[in-house]
C-alpha cells in the first residue's frame, strides 16, 4: 500500500523562515502613519517589540527561527502531509490531492505557528503582558497557549457574538491562563463609547482590534499581537510550505496548484510563498505553478475589493496599509457562518495578487460546507469552516482534472479542525444558511469611506 501520510522527523523542522519580501516583483508599499507619511519604527514600537518590527520591515530572504521557538514547535511539528486517496476515489479524479494538516497543533489550527514566536520575542524584550483580539477564538486560544509557554499574561478581546456563541473556545483560552473580555468592553475608551451608543453592539473584529491596540498603546509593560495580515505573521507561517515542500520531495512530486483559504492571508501565504520562492529562483518545476487564495462570496476582499490604503481596524487606530480592502467599516452579513470575515488582506498577498503572481477565487457558503462534509466523509477529519473554502477549490480543481484526464498534483492547506465550529455545521445541516454575494453597491458604499491618501 502506498503511504498516505508523509511524515518528517523533529530534526526536519526548518531552521529558517522564508521571507517573500525578498522576491517581490514590485516593492511593498510602506504602512502610513496618521500624518500620511510612512509609519516610523518609533510609532510602531509602542505596541511591538524590536525583533518583530525588524521582521515586519525585513527584505532578508531567510530569517533564523530561534531555538526556543523550534523547541515549542516540536510539540506538534512537523505537521503531517496527507494524500486524500479516499477523496480522490470518491471524486473519480486522476488528480493527486494532498493536504497539509495544521489541525494537529494544541489550538487546532495553524495560528500557533506565529503565536509562539510573537510571545517569544515579546518576552525577550521584557514585555510581561500581551493583548489581542479574536473572532471565532482561533487566534485568542493560540496566543493564550503561546503566552503560557513563556510565562506572559494574555488579555483577549473577543467579538461579543462569538463570546456568547463559542463558550468552549473561551474556556480553552481560560484553561491556558488567558483573560477574556466580550468586545466592545467597558475596559477601553473605544468600548465605552460604542456601548454608550448601543449597549447591544454585537462587536466586530475591527472593534476588538481597536480595543486591544488601545490598551497596548497605553501601557509600557503591554504589547499587542495580531494573528494575521502583517508581514511578520506571514513570515512565521512559511513553516507550513517549507515543510510541505520537503514532504512532497520525499515522494518525488511538485504541486501544479497550491490552494489556501484566505481571511487575512497568513495561512495561504504560509503554504504558497515557499513555492513562489522556487518560481523567483527560476526553478523549472515552478514555471507553471498556480497559487489560489480562496475567500467567501460574502466577504469578497480579493475578488471585489479595491487595492488601496486603508486602516486595519474599524476606528482608525492602526497605520494605513496598502491592501485589497472592502473598506474598514465593512460588516459581514449575519447569515455568514464560514469565517474569513476580515475587511482587508495581507499587504504581501495583495501585492502579489496585484502583480498577477497569485490568483484569487470566491466560493459561496453552501458549496463550501458541502465540500467540507464530503471531505469529512471521505477522509475522517472534520475541517474548520475556513478550511472548507480551500477544500471546495481543491475539489473543483480535481473535478476539472477528471474532465480533462490530467493527473495534476493539488496541494491545499487544511488549516484547522472544526471541533469547536459544529454550531456552523448545525446551521448548515438544518438549512439555516444561504448563499450571499456581497452586492457591488454595498462594496462601493463602504469603499467611499476609504481614507484619502496623498
Ligand atoms: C484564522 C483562520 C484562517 C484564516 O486566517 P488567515 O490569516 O487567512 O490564514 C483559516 N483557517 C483557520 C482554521 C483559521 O483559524
Amino acid at each position: 500500500m502506498e503511504a498516505t501520510r508523509i511524515l518528517l522527523d523533529a530534526a526536519d523542522i526548518p531552521t529558517h523562515w522564508y521571507n517573500v519580501a525578498a522576491d517581490l516583483p514590485t516593492p511593498l508599499a510602506p504602512p502610513l502613519g496618521p500624518d500620511g507619511h510612512p509609519a516610523t519604527p518609533e510609532q510602531m514600537g509602542v505596541i511591538f517589540p524590536p525583533a518583530i518590527l525588524e521582521q515586519e520591515m525585513s527584505t532578508e530572504r531567510w530569517i533564523a527561527i530561534p531555538q526556543e521557538v523550534r523547541e515549542i514547535y516540536r510539540l506538534w511539528r512537523p505537521s503531517p502531509l496527507c494524500r486524500a486517496v479516499r477523496l480522490e476515489q470518491a471524486l473519480g479524479t486522476p488528480a493527486k490531492i494532498f493536504f497539509k494538516y495544521e489541525g494537529v497543533s494544541p489550538a487546532g489550527s495553524h495560528k500557533p505557528n506565529s503565536a509562539v514566536p510573537q510571545a517569544f520575542y515579546n518576552k525577550q524584550a521584557g514585555i510581561t503582558r500581551l493583548t489581542t483580539e479574536t473572532g471565532a477564538g482561533q487566534w485568542g486560544s493560540s496566543i493564550a497557549f503561546a503566552g503560557q509557554m513563556f510565562g506572559l499574561e494574555v488579555r483577549i478581546y473577543m467579538v461579543k457574538v462569538s463570546y456568547d456563541q463559542k463558550p468552549y473556545r473561551r474556556l480553552m483560552m481560560q484553561t491556558w491562563g488567558g483573560e477574556v473580555f466580550a468586545s466592545p468592553s467597558p475596559h477601553t475608551e473605544t468600548g465605552r463609547r460604542l456601548l454608550a451608543e448601543n449597549p447591544d453592539n454585537p462587536g466586530s473584529l475591527g472593534i476588538a482590534i481597536s480595543e486591544a491596540v488601545e490598551e497596548a498603546a497605553g501601557r509600557a509593560d503591554t504589547n499587542y499581537t495580531l494573528g494575521s495580515v502583517l508581514n511578520h505573521v506571514v513570515l512565521h507561517q512559511s513553516i507550513i510550505g517549507l515543510e510541505a515542500k520537503k514532504q512532497l520531495d520525499k515522494v518525488g512530486l511538485y504541486p501544479d496548484v497550491v490552494i489556501g483559504p484566505c481571511g487575512g492571508g497568513s495561512s495561504f501565504a504560509g503554504i504558497a510563498f515557499p513555492f513562489l520562492a522556487d518560481k523567483a529562483a527560476g526553478d523549472k518545476r515552478a514555471a507553471t505553478l498556480r497559487c489560489v487564495a480562496v475567500e467567501p462570496t460574502s466577504c469578497p476582499t480579493l475578488t471585489k475589493g479595491q487595492y488601496a490604503y486603508d486602516f486595519g481596524d474599524a476606528s482608525g487606530f492602526t497605520p494605513l496599509m496598502k491592501m485589497y480592502t472592502l473598506g474598514h467599516d465593512f460588516m459581514p452579513p449575519g447569515i455568514h457562518a464560514g469565517g474569513l470575515r476580515y475587511h482587508g488582506d495581507s499587504p504581501l498577498v495583495s501585492n502579489l495578487l496585484h502583480a498577477g503572481l497569485i490568483e484569487a477565487a470566491a466560493v459561496p457558503q453552501l458549496a463550501t460546507f458541502e465540500a467540507g462534509v464530503q471531505f469529512a466523509r471521505a477522509e475522517g477529519i472534520i475541517p474548520a469552516p475556513e478550511s472548507c473554502h480551500a477544500i471546495r477549490q481543491a475539489i473543483d480543481e480535481a473535478l476539472a482534472c477528471k474532465a480533462t484526464g490530467e493527473a495534476k498534483t493539488i496541494l491545499f492547506n487544511l488549516t484547522g479542525h472544526g471541533h469547536f465550529d459544529m454550531s456552523s455545521y448545525e446551521r448548515y445541516f438544518s438549512g439555516k444558511l444561504e448563499d450571499f454575494d456581497y452586492p457591488a453597491e454595498a462594496v462601493a458604499t463602504s469603499l467611499a469611506h476609504l481614507p484619502k491618501v496623498g
